[in-house]
């Protein structure tokens, strides 16, 4: 399973569970996702420094259940700017919390959808980030719905992503409901009937999450109801 410790949109700290250990005995592997606004590329030093304060207060709350790895989203710099200063910014980040002592929790580095300046949406990109980053013991988060709006096609793309990272650590097993290389981030479910042309096979969700070997959760809408018929999808389809 998969939770968030914090607003997913906002810079408050987490809070620690009261269910904690349980969840930490618990034999549901579990990962905690970094909140969004989290951009450790971004060259706004506004941006930057909480978000480097985030990741360490997440990390450490994420040991408290337990969690295999802390989601983390590729980032960003902004229009006109050179990707490049936007993984070191990464690297840096990566050396000050090494530096520090450690992260308590693996930070897996998930893929995004869009834009021209994201350091994880196109597998260049995501080459060069982890030649920057990979000598820290990152992990990887392969979504499907990010890749394929994000124009990284489905077929083979565990053997793409892991020339390049050597490991997928969790798959975020997404529909899209938008085409391919559309740069929108808006997920569907798995189970949609009739899928649209350019849409993502659902076939081809179910390949990745066995090609990956790695645990996969839903992040899908519809609530308990959406999110438990795509995981019997995947289920049936394994
Ligand atoms: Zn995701």
């Amino acid at each position: 399973m998969q939770f968030f410790l914090a607003d997913p949109q906002g810079w408050k700290a987490p809070v620690i569970r009261p269910d904690a250990e349980a969840l930490r005995a618990s034999s549901v592997e579990i990962f905690v996702h970094a909140p969004y606004v989290l951009n450790l590329a971004s060259t706004n030093n506004r941006i930057r420094i909480p978000s480097r304060k985030l990741l360490g207060q997440h990390a450490a709350a994420a040991a408290t259940v337990g969690a295999s790895g802390l989601i983390v989203h590729g980032g960003h710099v902004n229009k006109g700017e050179d990707i490049a200063v936007g993984i070191d910014n990464w690297r840096k980040a990566l050396q000050k919390a090494q530096d520090d002592g450690g992260l308590p929790t693996r930070v897996l580095i998930e893929n995004t959808a869009g834009g021209d300046n994201a350091c994880a949406r196109r597998f260049d990109e995501l080459a060069r980030l982890w030649d920057a980053v990979g000598e820290f013991g990152v992990g990887f988060c392969l979504d499907t719905c990010h890749a394929h709006a994000g124009g990284e096609k489905l077929l083979d793309i565990v053997d793409r992503v892991k020339s390049i990272t050597g490991r997928i650590d969790l798959v975020h097993a997404n529909g899209s409901r938008d085409g391919f290389d559309s740069g929108r981030d808006r997920h569907d479910n798995l189970t949609v009937k009739n899928v649209e042309p350019g849409m993502i096979d659902p076939e081809l969700v179910a390949a990745v999450v066995r090609a990956a070997g790695a645990p996969a959760v839903v992040e899908t809408p519809g609530g308990a109801e959406g999110q438990s018929a795509d995981i019997a999808y995947l289920r049936a389809h394994q």
